[in-house]
């Protein structure tokens, strides 16, 4: 058995970087080469053709069938000169991956010949049999049917030969399968509140756009240790493993030299995504071993979510190529830092102006506080749903783990921006304003900088942090696909500031002054608002302490976290903006669940498997060594053998108790999955898994962790965490 672990361990050294060419062009020169963009589209499609599908990106409608038609063909020309044979509709199905089927432009005739056709209707729609999709039970029924549809506001690709088409999924009876769905509907209803609002401010606002810049968190191991760890492979995690002596400790991995095979494989992943048009700005080490971080400049937010996802795939394919594994389980090993996706958020206007970056002057700081206040007063509302909105199996390792913030949701606005809180709190009455105060609230909101970042960036320990012009939501897994958390922000945004225009409005008819009805209403906001800004350590257990006195949720259960998706308020919510009706909203409760509940089977499967067959089989022989060891000593030494074994013998007892424990514990959790198993109610069972069977999981890991440290290595079947963590 222990060749799993040597063989893996020859193997990576006798690897040598496999000599991988990136272009030695610029990158502007093949940045978006393989992308049906607008240039694109203006080149290949005629100029009427072009115009209608520019118009109906903008305005949201529908592109009718003859203009598919020709667009069809425009796109098979442009891709087929790029070598492309196949086309699929690419989808984001409710899974946290994306889904592709591929089908050739070629269509053989009867008579042997071929041509090569792709028609406006296989562009626009397709039906997909694919029931094996979650789907929270919408698919259940006779009619198991179900839709992608062409998304044209998300440019085609072209990856491995194959066009594809960025597309939504939904149900033969309309209701959305996908996160893409729900996603752009929130943007449409975001876009009509900001900007009802901002023509409070400025009448030259048509259109807000919601903008995304993500940064992504993963780990890399070479792929021979991680084939060698049957928990990395089936759970995405390790199951055991006692931490390294020295892991992320001296802080020496930080932003420090890339390791040369990462590097390598950076530059290999970076020059697909610039043919992609996917913009990476940025890569570093992260604080653990192993750990890596990618950013690119962000996006609208709808491009930005494809383009994560296809990012994580084309990491995953290219990854491979080198012989590494990367990891976008949130936290793939105990005791160092675990990955998060940080999701940054704003809003930018078709004048050109981002509504969360204060301005020069007191006008422009004015529409800023109001977008900022009303987003303070939204996470102040939905918090709760907000943190539901990330809140997964795999997440769950991360949170509140002093690495990462609990799943309490606080805002952190920084000393500038506090201030100005508090003077508008305290200077505005709710009666009419003086002249004098009038002046002093212009002079504060005046003094806004146009740069914050030196006082806002400090507090990394907020789950929802204002960073100077954006809000940055660093509950986000790095496993998830971030249009979940958008779609719950810009929704709560989009009632939020549909009140706050309502309020102001019912002010200004009654006969107060436009400025002064938005600053009444700020204020009212901010007091309502005030117990969930928080500047302090946002990890410390003071913290925890302070949120349950203000009356915050901590909801570290994930799946009582999965309940707030079918609450009352929820339900209004989204039903209120047409996101997601009620059943869409049952169903998507009911996927969080089986795949909460798979995900903990699957583990505790794996772990009584590893128990039963790797550490148990490899403790006993190693006790036996040490039983051997014992009995030659006392042929050796008849009268002194029991004082010169005495520390053998207390090993032997050691690793009796320790795998009696494996042994004792490892039947429970087969007791407990049995009892839950025989339960219908997803949701029942999820809770069930939560309380009865991963709490085994966590306690079988350390007699097992314990056992690692006893046993004599070369007898270790399992790679070591200070093997697995050890690029070079
Ligand atoms: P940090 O690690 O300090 O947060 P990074 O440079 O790693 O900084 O990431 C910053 C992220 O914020 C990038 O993805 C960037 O595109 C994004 N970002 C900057 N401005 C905006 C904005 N106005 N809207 C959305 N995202 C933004
Ligand atoms: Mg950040």
């Amino acid at each position: 058995m222990a060749r799993l672990r040597f063989n893996a361990m020859g193997e990576i050294s006798r690897r040598k970087n496999k000599e991988v060419s990136f272009p030695d062009e610029k990158i502007s020169n093949y940045f978006n080469a393989d992308v049906f963009n607008k240039e694109q589209m203006r080149q290949y499609l005629p100029k009427d053709v072009y115009e209608s599908v520019i118009t109906a990106i903008e305005e949201g409608r529908r592109i009718d069938r003859k203009v598919a038609d020709q667009v069809a063909l425009g796109m098979k020309t442009w891709a087929m000169e790029r070598g492309a044979t196949h086309y699929t509709h690419w989808f984001q199905p409710l899974n946290d991956s994306t889904a592709e089927k591929h089908d050739s432009f070629f269509e053989p005739i009867w008579d042997g010949g071929s041509f090569e056709a792709f028609r406006g209707d296989v562009l626009v729609q397709q039906e997909s049999d694919a029931s094996s999709f979650p789907n929270g039970g919408l698919r259940n029924t006779f009619e198991a049917r179900g839709y992608s549809a062409w998304d044209p506001s998300s440019p085609a690709f072209i990856v491995d030969q194959t066009i594809c088409i960025p597309s939504i999924f939904v149900a033969y009876t309309g209701e959305a399968l996908d996160f893409k769905t729900p996603l752009l509907k929130s943007l449409t209803v975001l876009d009509k509140a900001a900007v009802d609002v901002c023509q409070l401010f400025d009448k030259d606002v048509n259109k807000v756009v919601t903008t995304l810049g993500w940064e992504q968190e993963y780990f890399i191991v070479d792929e021979a240790l991680f084939n060698a760890r049957p928990d990395l492979a089936q759970c995405g995690r390790t199951l055991m493993g006692h931490i390294a002596a020295k892991d992320q400790q001296l802080d020496d991995h930080y932003w420090g030299a890339i390791p040369e095979r990462v590097v390598c494989f950076m530059k290999d992943f970076e020059a697909k995504a610039y043919r992609l048009g996917i913009p990476l700005k940025t890569r570093h080490n992260e604080v653990a071993p192993n750990q890596f971080e990618c950013a690119p400049m962000f996006e609208e937010a709808n491009i930005a979510v494809d383009h994560n996802t296809l990012l994580m795939t084309i990491m995953r394919r290219t990854a491979a190529k080198h012989k590494l594994k990367v990891l976008f389980h949130e936290k793939p090993f105990m005791g160092v830092n675990g990955s998060g996706k940080h999701c940054n958020w704003s809003l930018a206007t078709n004048t050109g102006v981002n509504l969360l970056a204060p301005g020069k002057t007191p006008k422009t700081n004015i529409q800023f506080l109001t977008f900022f206040v009303n987003a303070l007063k939204a996470a102040h509302d939905y918090g709760t749903l907000m943190m539901a909105s990330i809140a997964n199996e795999t997440n769950s390792h991360r949170l509140g783990g002093g690495e990462a913030p609990p799943a309490i949701l606080s805002v952190f606005s920084g000393t500038t921006i506090n201030a100005i809180l508090d003077s508008i709190e305290a200077k505005v009455s709710d009666k009419k304003l003086s002249p004098d105060k009038k002046t002093e609230i212009k002079l504060d909101i005046g003094k806004i900088p146009e740069i914050l970042l030196d006082n806002t960036d400090r507090n990394r320990t907020s789950p929802f942090a204002f960073t100077g012009n954006r809000f940055e939501f660093r509950a986000t897994g790095s496993s998830s696909n971030c249009a979940m958390p958008l779609i719950v922000i810009n929704t709560a945004i989009a009632k939020q500031l549909t009140q706050f225009k309502i309020e102001v409005d019912l002010l200004i008819e009654s006969g107060t002054k436009k400025d002064e009805a938005i600053l009444q209403i700020i204020r009212k906001y901010i007091i309502e608002s005030k117990n969930i800004r928080f500047e302090g350590n946002g990890y410390g257990k003071e913290w925890i302490e302070e949120a349950t006195r203000r009356g915050l949720k901590n909801i570290s259960n994930v799946p009582l976290a999965f309940k707030e998706y079918v609450t009352d308020e929820s339900i209004a919510l989204f039903g209120e903006f047409g996101i997601l009706n009620s059943t869409e909203l049952h169903a998507r409760y009911e996927v969080k669940n089986e795949m909460f509940l798979k995900k903990v089977q699957i583990e505790s499967r794996v772990l009584g498997d590893l128990a039963a067959n790797h550490i148990i089989p490899t403790a006993i022989k190693y006790q036996n060594v040490l039983i051997d060891n014992v009995k030659g000593i006392k042929e050796i030494f008849p009268t002194e053998w029991e004082l010169m074994s005495s520390e053998e013998i207390k090993t032997i007892k050691t690793i009796s108790d320790l795998v009696k424990s494996i042994r004792e514990e490892s039947f429970l959790m087969v007791e407990a999955r049995k009892k839950w198993n025989c339960v219908d109610c997803i949701s029942e069972k999820a809770m069930g898994y939560e309380t009865e069977v991963r709490p085994y999981i966590s306690s079988i890991r350390i007699y097992i962790d314990k056992l690692e440290l006893i046993i004599d290595d070369r007898l270790w079947t399992l790679p070591k965490y200070r093997e697995l963590m050890q690029i070079s």
